[in-house]
């Protein structure tokens, strides 16, 4: 397929401006050329961009079980709300009388996440996830200095954890210790007690961990970490399976990020904008990113926190996306959160137990919102692997789950149906997932070529992750 660059020619398009009239002035800071913009007319650009579109598996297109991502529905009033002109035609320096209304919703989401998860305080600063976790790292680096204890540096962070919890400890400027996980897939917890000591800043933590489990040790985890000086940190990427039944704040958690793209059903996977609240217990509120919206006798106001560790983003964060999870919330309400999160559970462990006979399940105990499958025998009988299955799946309009994910699990598929998904879809996928198995033993030539019937076959993934092409540059053109 071309590229919008390489298509259309002089004179198409680029005629809704008339001719100009007035006498031309130079900038100063200009282009030594003009910027080659494609000439094509609006026909040749909606196909072009339709015909992309076309080629993209979105939620709207099919099941996307793509494990610790939460690729669940977005129901559509999310979408009416962040496009009411209210919100869109805000300025972002408009003076805080003029815009109580968005000033409220910053609030209310602020209380309605704090109450979901037994938290105090809250920033909705954070543009993401991995930014949340690097805010939330500073809070506990600030805390700790605020009371002049600065032999802390270690986080401590079990091996099953998301790659995102060891990068933003590095960035926050800790060390990184792994603490290993038992047979349940659990952190274990003599190992954590051994690894503690007066150097220990905090531990990372996400419960249910990444391999689909919750940690029932999880009280006498925080414990150990409170008793040895530490703070708790909770990555909420997968409150999705827990929100409305338990809270991080009551199991002994000080700090947390959600990710309102998962959790909070925002579209996310193409890039699009997230964002990655952090919560905190009262003792470290002093120390969250400002300005924070604060109820005075005037009506809301902004007000940074007394000993803040200053902004982490531009304004207030990604403000639709915050709309876009207050509608949510405020649409399920109080039934309906847990609802959602006892139905992700169901949904995961209807799928676990049906494709038992088929596939290996790296743990074989009640899930929570996501299961991990360890294909390693069956590419040791097939030369099959987990990266062939997800490819045999495109052929079938399925998202591939999360592949070679958890690291601790060989050949992992790890697999998240959501509450969004019908049993009607469940049951069409669990019968394309043991169709493909046999398919494994019986005809492994078929999936060793896979996908057949995608726009394009296989790829050289090697090639696009060393060598990636991410720019078109056209001949001769001097930027
Ligand atoms: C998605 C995820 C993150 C990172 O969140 P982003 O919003 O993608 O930055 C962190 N931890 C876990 C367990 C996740 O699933």
């Amino acid at each position: 397929m071309k590229l919008i660059f390489e298509k259309g020619q002089e004179g198409h398009g680029l005629g809704l401006l008339p001719e100009c009239d007035v006498p031309k002035v130079s900038l100063s800071r200009t282009r030594r050329k003009p910027p080659v913009l494609p000439h094509v007319s609006e026909n040749e650009l909606t196909r072009h961009y339709t015909a992309l579109a076309k080629r993209v598996h979105g939620m709207n297109d099919g099941f996307y079980p793509l494990g610790s991502c939460t690729m669940k529905y977005n129901p559509k009033i999310n979408e009416e709300m962040a496009a009411l002109p209210g919100f869109t035609d805000l300025h972002p320096l408009q003076p805080v009388e003029t815009a109580q209304g968005a000033l409220r919703v910053l609030k209310e989401t602020e209380e309605a996440i704090c109450e979901i998860t037994g938290m105090d305080r809250m920033t909705l600063q954070p543009a993401a996830g991995a930014h949340g976790e690097f805010t939330g790292l500073l809070l506990i680096k600030a805390y700790h200095k605020s009371r002049g204890d600065f032999g802390r540096t270690k986080i401590i962070v079990p091996d099953s954890a998301h790659g995102t919890n060891p990068a933003s400890s590095v960035m926050a400027g800790f060390t990184v210790v792994n603490v290993p996980s038992d047979e349940n897939g659990c952190v274990d917890v003599e190992a954590l007690r051994a690894a503690v000591g007066p150097d220990t800043a905090g531990l990372m933590l996400t419960n249910p961990n990444t391999v689909g489990i919750f940690d029932k040790n999880i009280l006498e985890i925080t414990k150990i970490i409170h008793e040895a000086g530490g703070q708790c940190y909770y990555d909420g990427a997968n409150l999705n399976a827990v929100m409305g039944v338990v809270r991080p704040g009551d199991m002994g958690f000080d700090v947390i990020h959600v990710n309102l793209h998962k959790t909070f059903s925002t579209p996310h996977g193409g890039g699009g904008p997230g964002s990655g609240p952090v919560g905190c217990k009262a003792h470290l509120a002093a120390f969250l990113p400002g300005p924070c919206v604060e109820k005075s006798d005037e009506g809301l106001i902004l007000r940074k926190p007394a000993q803040s560790i200053g902004r982490v983003r531009g304004f207030y964060g990604n403000f639709l996306v915050v709309v876009r999870a207050l509608t949510y919330i405020q649409t399920l309400g109080k039934e309906g959160i847990p609802e959602a999160a006892k139905h992700a559970v169901l949904n995961a462990n209807y799928m676990m137990a049906r494709l038992k006979d088929s596939y290996h399940m790296a743990y074989d105990t009640i899930c929570m919102h996501e299961f991990v499958m360890n294909l390693s025998e069956l590419k040791k009988e097939t030369g099959v692997s987990a990266m062939d299955i997800a490819k045999g799946l495109l052929d079938h309009g399925i998202h591939p789950p999360t592949m070679y994910f958890p690291l601790i699990v060989h050949e992992a598929l790890m697999v998240e149906p959501t509450e969004t998904e019908t049993k009607d879809t469940l049951d069409e996928a669990i019968g394309v997932f043991i169709q493909l198995a046999e398919l494994a033993r019986t005809q492994p030539e078929e999936l060793l070529s896979a996908p057949h019937v995608t726009p394009v076959g296989r790829l050289d993934e090697v090639g696009a992750a060393r060598k990636p092409v991410l720019r078109w540059t056209p001949e001769e053109q001097d930027i």
